[in-house]
């Protein structure tokens, strides 16, 4: 056997604020576990927050999941792999922060950090935001982002969350 690893564990934020949104978010992680090259490690709760910029909207739907990624996909392979299922989810407003059926965020990828526009990893937010600290802590409660800094609740400024089931 050998030791080589042929993947890589990344965590990915789901989001929904429109229609059946914790639908949308039960149905976006097994559209995401379902990916090529992609397995389901773990799956958060269900929680509920109140919208963080765009106050006049609904309360969103969070979840947080994490997965193993093959290492025959990219970073920019997984995010647009998660584009195509924001858009077959009736995805079509693109107001930044506005409301959305799904908003799908790569918040990590072990080993992993990019600085583009298109690309941000770790997620710049990650650590500042209740909805994605508190259902990541849930499911790994050591985790430390590819920049070395560790998840805790020390950080979060603001999103913050109750579990709704
Ligand atoms: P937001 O999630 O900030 O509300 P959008 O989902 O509309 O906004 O995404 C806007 C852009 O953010 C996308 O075009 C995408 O390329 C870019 N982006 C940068 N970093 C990431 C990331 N870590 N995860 C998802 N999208 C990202
Ligand atoms: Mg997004």
């Amino acid at each position: 056997m050998s030791d080589i690893k042929h993947s890589r564990l990344a965590v990915i934020a789901l989001g929904s604020n429109m229609g059946d949104s914790r639908a949308y978010v039960r149905k976006a992680a097994e559209e995401v576990a379902g990916l090529p090259g992609i397995s389901l490690v773990k799956m958060s709760k269900l929680y509920q927050s109140e919208p963080a910029h765009v106050l006049d909207q609904d309360i969103f739907t969070n979840a947080v999941m994490t997965v193993e990624v093959d290492n025959t996909i990219c970073a920019l392979d997984l995010l647009h792999a998660l584009q195509a299922i924001e858009i077959a989810n009736d995805r079509v407003r693109h107001e930044h922060w506005g409301p959305r059926t799904l908003d799908l965020d790569i918040i990590d990828i072990q080993g992993e950090l990019s600085d583009t526009e298109e690309l941000r990893i770790p997620h710049p937010y990650a650590l500042v935001r209740d909805f994605v600290v508190t259902p990541l802590l849930e499911i790994a409660p050591d985790y430390v982002l590819a920049n070395g800094k560790p998840v805790t609740k020390d950080t979060v400024e603001y999103g913050a969350v109750i579990s709704v089931e």
